[in-house]
């Protein structure tokens, strides 16, 4: 089950260009738009040759934005911590870690070793167009592509160290700042310096370049992201399965035909349904697996052959923060909670989700 969720692409519009070192790399569409876009505005310059060497370049730009994302999933990997796949955006890479390190010393590693990536591709190019080494060679040197990559690489390195989210220098700072303080409290102190950073930026974009305006407000947008991803799952690890877990549901016993299953779909908002067998559950039946066992076999077909029959369970004291993380991840739709080995109830993401809502505008009404 967790397979068809792996394979599946991280977005939509985005498609798979291979793998390395075992992690998926995919590009999204929008990004084929930016290699247009550069493709005419060099042709208008120079016609095709121009055109053509553009491209080359932004694509060899790409590539060491490739490298630095798996410089952070190769560094996080190494303290057990595996990524979903990376995904190449106009505005650059994502990698998707499963998590975060929880040890700030692990996270500041995590996080240097993507703009450290860039920092040795420049210390390379440096070498191969150092003066001395073009001596060396004989034949032309396309010097000048490779200056321009050695700055760019550069530019990366430092602009990836600001101390703003969604930068890496941010969750060096928030890494830094646990040291002294809690995680939500370093979180929201990163996020500030983050905004304070983008208010100069944007200000100084005003006088000098428009570019900084569109920078600062994607650093602003990151760092108010940030804090708020980060107070909801302060808030849930602080709760436990013990306040959100259903305990009204139905069920369906292995032996029961489909027509009960889509007279519950209909009766009820539920849309997967615990199979229970002398007081076990033994299987999920989901909306999927009814709606494919009517196409194929009819309303009369047994529950047992259409049901899941790996079935995950999570325990009543569980907190929220990992139930949520194992339900985005899982593939499956629903966790079995137990209670001292007995059923206590299901639970899914979209009554997790239901909880978050109301727990944040819970918070919000008790703020001045
Ligand atoms: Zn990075």
């Amino acid at each position: 089950m967790a397979e068809t969720k792996r394979n599946s692409p991280p977005l939509g519009w985005s498609w798979k260009l291979g793998r390395l070192a075992g992690i998926e790399v995919y590009v999204h569409a929008t990004f084929f738009l930016l290699l247009l876009w550069l493709g005419l505005v060099y042709w208008g310059q120079g016609g095709l040759p121009a055109a053509v060497n553009g491209i080359f370049f932004i694509l060899l730009l790409f590539g060491c934005v490739v490298l630095h994302e798996l410089g952070h999933a190769l560094t996080a990997r190494r303290f057990g911590i595996q990524t979903r796949n990376i995904v190449l955006l106009p505005i650059g890479g994502v990698a998707s870690l499963e998590k975060m390190p929880d040890d700030p010393k692990e996270e500041i590693l995590v996080a240097l070793a993507g703009p450290a990536v860039n920092i040795v591709i420049a210390g390379l190019l440096w070498l191969s167009v150092n003066p001395v080494a073009v001596h060396l060679q004989e034949g032309p040197v396309q010097g000048g592509i490779l200056q321009n990559l050695l700055v760019l690489n550069l530019f990366l390195a430092v602009f990836n160290l600001l101390p703003a989210f969604p930068m890496d220098g941010g969750r060096v700072l928030r890494a830094l700042l646990s040291f002294w303080m809690d995680k939500p409290r370093a979180t929201r102190t990163a996020a500030t310096v983050g905004q304070m950073l983008a208010l100069w930026l944007g200000f100084m974009g005003l006088f000098y370049n428009p570019i900084l305006v569109f920078i600062a407000l994607f650093v602003w947008i990151g760092a108010a992201a940030e804090a708020g991803s980060e107070e909801i799952k302060s808030l849930l690890h602080k709760s436990t399965l013990r306040g959100a877990v259903i305990t009204h549901f139905e069920t369906l016993a292995p032996d029961d035909a489909l027509t009960r299953a889509i007279a519950l779909t209909l009766d009820t908002t539920q849309k997967e349904f615990p199979v229970m067998e002398n007081g076990q559950v033994v299987g999920v039946l989901t909306q999927e697996d009814l709606l494919r066992g009517l196409k194929e076999e009819g309303a009369q077909a047994p529950v047992s052959r259409y049901m899941q029959t790996e079935v995950e369970t999570a325990g009543i004291d569980e907190p929220l923060d990992r139930v949520l993380e194992r339900l985005q991840h899982c593939g499956c739709r629903l966790l079995a909670v137990t209670d001292g080995g007995r059923l206590a109830g299901i639970v899914n993401l979209d009554n997790l989700m239901e909880l978050i809502r109301i727990e944040t505008a819970l918070r919000q009404q008790h703020r001045p």
